[in-house]
């Protein structure tokens, strides 16, 4: 009588399993260590059938296109993960082109709020905030711009009672 054991899945199985527990399409980004060209390689997987989930449950790695090494997954994401960071990553693009725009020119040392500003810039349609939206508005472009000032007033707004 032969008894089957379980078959240890590594930490990138584990992952790219929990992550289809929570979606059935992924984003998967690994690399190759093998000595080829290939570096970075993203994989998008649709697991409708669950074809994907049984062939990392028998075991088998994500291998390399080109030399068929296998890839260290360095990210999993699910379809809505992934598509909040793309959008998120717009925003910041479009945020630091906006900020090398008014600077006249190409940012040489992007400050830490310019880098990481993924809020919708405003446009000519845009609604003028109210209350606490306009608040939180002033206060990021303060921040942005590192004007002490504006964010004191965004402050006062906020909580007109403090001294
Ligand atoms: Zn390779």
């Amino acid at each position: 009588m032969t008894h089957s054991t379980p078959r240890r899945l590594s930490p990138s199985a584990t992952s790219m399993l929990a992550a289809l527990d929570r979606h059935p399409i992924l984003t998967i980004e690994g690399y190759c260590n093998g000595s080829c060209d290939v570096r970075q390689v993203t994989v998008r997987v649709k697991n409708y059938d669950k074809d994907f989930s049984a062939h990392l449950q028998a075991g088998r790695d994500l291998v390399c296109p080109v030399c068929q090494t296998p890839l260290t997954i360095h990210a999993v994401r699910t379809l809505p993960e992934q598509d909040a960071l793309d959008r998120a990553e717009a925003r910041r693009s479009v945020n630091t082109q906006i900020a090398e725009r008014d600077r006249g020119g190409p940012l040489r040392v992007a400050t830490l709020a310019e880098m990481s500003n993924d809020a919708l810039p405003p446009t000519a349609g845009t609604p003028e905030p109210t209350g606490t939206a306009k608040a939180r508005a002033i206060i990021s472009e303060a921040q942005q711009r590192r004007d002490a000032k504006k964010l004191e007033h965004a402050l006062d707004a906020l909580c007109p009672n403090l001294p």
